[in-house]
C-alpha cells in the first residue's frame, strides 16, 4: 500500500505536536554553552520553568527523557534500602517502583483499581499506621498517561499534613505539566519530575525535577552514589545543572514554547483549552460506546485526564488492529495501550499543540477505522463532539 498523502495526525500522547515557531527556534547554530548571549536565554528559561512549576525552589535539569530525571529524584533523595510508598496508577508507576526496587530502595505499592483509582482514605490509613515514619517518600504519578486518569496531588498533600507524615512528595508530571494545573509550592510538592515532550511541546530528551527546601535537606543525608545525576555536583556550576555539555538547543526551543504557553495564550486558557478537548473526545467516546462500542477506561468521572484519553476497545477486538488501519490507511497516529493493556486500549492524545479541527479530524478518523475495521459502536460519536465544542 503507498504511503498516505498529507500531514500526519499525530493524537499520541507524548511525543506531542511541536509547534512551528518551536522547531524552528531550536535549530539554532550552535553557540558556546558560557557565552553571555546563552546564558541570557537559559537564565530566562530557567525562570520560565519555575514559573510553569509554580515554584520558586531549584530546578534541575537532565539530558535524559522523563526516566532520567525520575532516577535522579530517587538517587538524589534517598540512600540504598528507604522504604517508599508507591501510590497505583497504572503502567508508570509500576515503572517508577521498579526502578526504585532495581536501585536497592523498597518502595511498597499501595494498590489501586487502574479505571477506579486509588481511594485516598487507604493511603491515610496506611500513613496513620506508619508510626514510626519507616517510609521516607510518598511517590504520585499526577496524570497516568496509560489510563487517562490524574490523581488529586493536593488532597494527597493534605493527608500527609493531618496524619503529621514526613515523608518526601514526590510528583511525576511528565504528562500534566502545562496540559492541566499543577503548582509545586502551593501544594508542598518536594520533588516535581517534569520532561520535555508533553506539555511543553518540545522534542524528547530533556527532562528536569523541582526540587523543594526540605528535598534539598533531604538530599544532604543521601548516600547513594552517584555523579552525572549528583545535585551537589550540579548545583556547583554556573548553570547550576548538566554535569557536562549544556544541550543549547532545547534551551532555544523551550524559550519559545514558554513564551507561547506563558506568554501568548498564558497558561490558564492552555489549561481551558486542554479541559475543553478533552471533554469533547470524552463525549464522543461515550456516545461510541452504544451497541457495546468501546469505553472510556477510566470510570472515575472526578479524576478525568485532560490530557489523553484511553478507550477501552470491546471484548473480542483488537485496539492495535484499529491504530494499524488508523495509521496506514488514514495517517492518524494513535497511543497503544501499555503492558498489560497493550492491544485492549487505544489512547487519544489531546495535549500541547491542538486545536479543535485536530481532535475532530483524529476522533472522525477513529470512527472511520472502526467502520472499517467492524468493531462494533454508535455511530455519530463526533457530532456529540461537535455540539459540545459548538457551545462555547
Ligand atoms: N511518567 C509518565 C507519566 C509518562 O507519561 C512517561 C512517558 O510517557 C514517563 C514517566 C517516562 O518518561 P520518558 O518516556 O520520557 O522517559
Amino acid at each position: 500500500m503507498s504511503k498516505p498523502r498529507g500531514r500526519q495526525f499525530f493524537a499520541n500522547p507524548g511525543p506531542t505536536n511541536i509547534p512551528d515557531s518551536v522547531l524552528h527556534a531550536q535549530a539554532h547554530v550552535t553557540i558556546d554553552f558560557n557565552d553571555p548571549a546563552f546564558l541570557e536565554v537559559y537564565d530566562r528559561v530557567v525562570l520560565g520553568v519555575k514559573q510553569v512549576l509554580k515554584t520558586q525552589s531549584e530546578v534541575f535539569f537532565y539530558t535524559a527523557s522523563g526516566h532520567g530525571a525520575w532516577e535522579g529524584a530517587l538517587v538524589n533523595l534517598f540512600s540504598q534500602g528507604d522504604a517508599l510508598l508507591v501510590i497505583e496508577t497504572g503502567y508508570f508507576s509500576e515503572g517508577w517502583s521498579h526502578m526504585a526496587a532495581d536501585l536497592g530502595l523498597k518502595p511498597e505499592k499501595l494498590t489501586a483499581d487502574w479505571r477506579l483509582g486509588v481511594d485516598l482514605a487507604v493511603l491515610e490509613a496506611r500513613l496513620r499506621a506508619d508510626t514510626g515514619h519507616a517510609l521516607k517518600g510518598l511517590c504520585v504519578v499526577h496524570n497516568e498517561t496509560a489510563t487517562g486518569m490524574s490523581l488529586p496531588v493536593q488532597d494527597v498533600r493534605k493527608i500527609l499534613d493531618r496524619t503529621g507524615h514526613p515523608a518526601l512528595l514526590l510528583v511525576d508530571t511528565i504528562s500534566s505539566l502545562g496540559s492541566f494545573d499543577f503548582r509545586m509550592d502551593e501544594w508542598g510538592v518536594d520533588c516535581a519530575v517534569g520532561g520535555s515532550q508533553k506539555g511543553l511541546m518540545l522534542p524528547t530528551g530533556m527532562s528536569f525535577t523541582g526540587v523543594s527546601a526540605k528535598g534539598m535537606a533531604a538530599h544532604a543525608t543521601s548516600t547513594f552514589p552517584k555523579h552525572y545525576l549528583s545535585w551537589t555536583q550540579m548545583i556547583a556550576r554556573r548553570h547550576r545543572s548538566f554535569v557536562g555539555t549544556v544541550p543549547t538547543s532545547y534551551f532555544y526551543g523551550m524559550q519559545e514554547s514558554l513564551r507561547l504557553l506563558l506568554e501568548e495564550e498564558g497558561l490558564d486558557n492552555v489549561f481551558a483549552r486542554h479541559a475543553r478537548l478533552a471533554e469533547a473526545v470524552r463525549r464522543c467516546v461515550r456516545h461510541w460506546s452504544g451497541n457495546n462500542g468501546p469505553q472510556l477506561f477510566c470510570q472515575n468521572a472526578d479524576r478525568f485526564s485532560d490530557s489523553v484519553t484511553a478507550v477501552l476497545v470491546p471484548e473480542g477486538h483488537d485496539a492495535n488492529t484499529l491504530r494499524s488501519i488508523a495509521l496506514g490507511r488514514f495517517n492518524v497516529s494513535l497511543g497503544g495501550g501499555l503492558g498489560a493493556l497493550n492491544g485492549r486500549v487505544f489512547r487519544i492524545g489531546h495535549l500541547g499543540d491542538l486545536n479543535e479541527p485536530m481532535i475532530l479530524g483524529t476522533l472522525s478518523t477513529v470512527e472511520l477505522a472502526m467502520q472499517v475495521a467492524k468493531m462494533p459502536h454508535n455511530p455519530g460519536g463526533v457530532a456529540a463532539a461537535i455540539a459540545y465544542l459548538a457551545e462555547g
